[in-house]
């Protein structure tokens, strides 16, 4: 049987969202202006989400949708940051500490570094880490797929945790 008590773990997440409605694209925080803004229950912010079901993968804690469902009047137009926050809390009762993470935001045209250090800055302040500890990342798909074709927006992040107790 291979030891599962190992005191580091990495997790992933990801997360999608169509484009409608008005701008802003909320980007870890930082309001973004593009086009259109994104379809979601709450405000939308793809790495946001995608970091937070990355953290609650350290501890095994489910994913964002059983800890804020869509369902509840609560997710409506709710703070994407404040949730992570909230999910890196849930993974420190657990014992466990968020020591890095990195997330890859993936668009056709939506500019990401200009706001790169906005978003290290929010991320890091969410987690309670370094802002030497966070990377934020962008890409496009070269125009291929719904994402090349400007449907919507995704990003896909990995956190890191340290076992604390
Ligand atoms: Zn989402």
């Amino acid at each position: 049987m291979v030891d599962s008590t190992a005191k580091t773990r990495t997790a992933f997440g990801y997360d999608a969202h169509r484009f409608g409605g008005s701008d802003p694209v909320m980007l870890a925080g930082v309001a973004v202006h593009y086009s259109n803004g994104v379809e979601a229950t709450s405000d939308g912010d793809v790495p946001a989400h995608a970091l937070a079901d990355a953290v609650l993968g350290i501890a095994a804690l489910g994913d964002i949708g059983q800890h804020f469902p869509a369902s509840n009047p609560a997710s409506q137009n709710a703070d994407s940051m404040d949730m992570l926050e909230r999910c890196a809390g849930l993974v420190r009762n657990a014992g466990w500490a968020v020591t890095h993470c990195d997330v890859t935001v993936v668009a056709e045209d939506v500019r990401v570094a200009p706001h790169r250090a906005a978003m290290r800055i929010n991320i890091a302040r969410a987690l309670q880490i370094d802002v030497e500890a966070v990377s934020v990342k962008a890409t496009s798909t070269d125009g291929m797929g719904w994402i090349g074709a400007g449907e919507g927006i995704a990003a896909y992040a990995v956190a890191t945790g340290l076992l604390i107790e």
